[in-house]
């Protein structure tokens, strides 16, 4: 077996690319495996007002760029392909992709997570153009204007609610009569004098493809069969997310949700293996948020390395150097 990698980082968003920026920094010579969508999540969004250091906004696939080269500039190596199977447990730590298999001793885990979508080629054909799927990132661009949620849970509520800052009036679609959210939230939701209710309905199309933007929404009510066309310019879709972790279920702790637990950082319950960004925060998901749980886990990792007693020795630590 050739001697194992230092560190290797599966998934190529924030998280994944500033914990190779910063790995490679402190000279672990970082592999990154990048995963099915490369990039993530930013790569579905477009104009990102909200990530500090561009005072008007960079649009989401050349921020990834920006990162991607400031990371191999330092030395990561990144290989396209998506993670088949990982044995933590084995040591080193082994990785296998569809045509390669790779060791390292430390493992930075960003895989992210999946807003959960509804399936309509429309909903994709116009996402980043009016469909959202974050409105703490989009909310502002809808100033003034009406607009819609889909969902019945307690994001579908927070997000209705956050969205009235900036819409006129927010209507809220929910595929049952009975809300998911928890009462306090509904509460809020329904306390909005900004927030119309669209119960039993499921969206069939988003329009208006052809345009390239969001013009309305054609629902249909699933008691009555009767099918409306709602005249929105934006919608969100809040139907939950879904950590992208079945690679480790059985090996690493997960909560309830299927989000993996970390401690004292980016620690997860197997020493060695660290976990960053979506794939362990469903509170915040935000692309700076996961970008510094990035850096963490990658001076996590480092660390750790160093009391590994084989390891490196004569390599500096330059982790957390400006
Ligand atoms: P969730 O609780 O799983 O709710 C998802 C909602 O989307 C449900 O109402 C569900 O409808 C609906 N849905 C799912 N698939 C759908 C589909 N294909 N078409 C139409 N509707 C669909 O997800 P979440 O709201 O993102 O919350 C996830 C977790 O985070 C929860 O534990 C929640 O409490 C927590 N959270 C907490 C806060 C807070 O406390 N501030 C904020 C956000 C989230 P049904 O109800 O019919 O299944």
């Amino acid at each position: 077996m050739p001697s194992p990698h230092n560190v290797i980082i599966i998934g190529s968003g924030p998280a994944g690319l500033t914990a190779a920026l910063y790995a490679a920094r402190g000279n672990l010579r970082p592999l990154l495996i990048e995963g099915l969508e490369a990039g993530g999540q930013l790569t579905l969004t477009t104009l990102v007002e909200n990530y500090p250091g561009f005072r008007d906004g960079i649009m989401g696939p050349p921020l990834i760029q920006e990162m991607r080269a400031q990371a191999e500039r330092f030395g990561t190596t990144i290989v396209p392909g998506n993670v088949t199977s990982v044995d933590v447990c084995a040591s080193p730590i082994a990785v296998r992709t569809s045509d390669a298999e790779y060791h390292c001793k430390a493992l930075i885990i960003a895989t992210g997570a999946s807003a959960r979508l509804l399936g309509l080629p429309s909903e994709r054909g116009l996402m980043g153009r009016g469909v959202s799927t974050c409105a703490t990132c989009d909310g502002y661009f809808f100033r003034g204007q009406e607009i819609a949620v889909v969902g019945g849970g307690d994001s579908a509520m927070e997000e209705a609610v956050f969205l009235t800052k900036f819409a006129d009036k927010v209507t809220l679609v929910h595929r049952r009569d009975v809300l998911r959210a928890s009462k306090i939230m509904q509460d809020k939701a329904r306390a909005n004098p900004k927030i119309a209710w669209l119960l039993n309905s499921e969206v069939d199309e988003i329009r208006d493809t052809g345009r390239g933007e969001v013009t309305s929404m054609l629902v249909h009510n699933n008691k009555t069969g009767v099918q409306s066309e709602l005249p929105v310019t934006g919608v969100f879709v809040a139907i939950g997310h879904t950590p992208n972790t079945s690679l480790f279920r059985g090996q690493l702790e997960m909560d309830a949700n299927g989000y993996i637990v970390t401690h004292d950082g980016s620690k997860t319950s197997v020493p060695g293996v660290f976990a960053c960004g979506d794939v362990q925060d469903h509170v915040y998901r935000q692309a700076v948020t996961a970008a510094g749980s990035g850096c963490m886990a990658a001076i996590d990792a480092e660390r750790h390395l160093d009391n590994v007693p084989e390891h490196l020795a004569s390599v500096p630590s330059h982790l957390g150097a400006r």
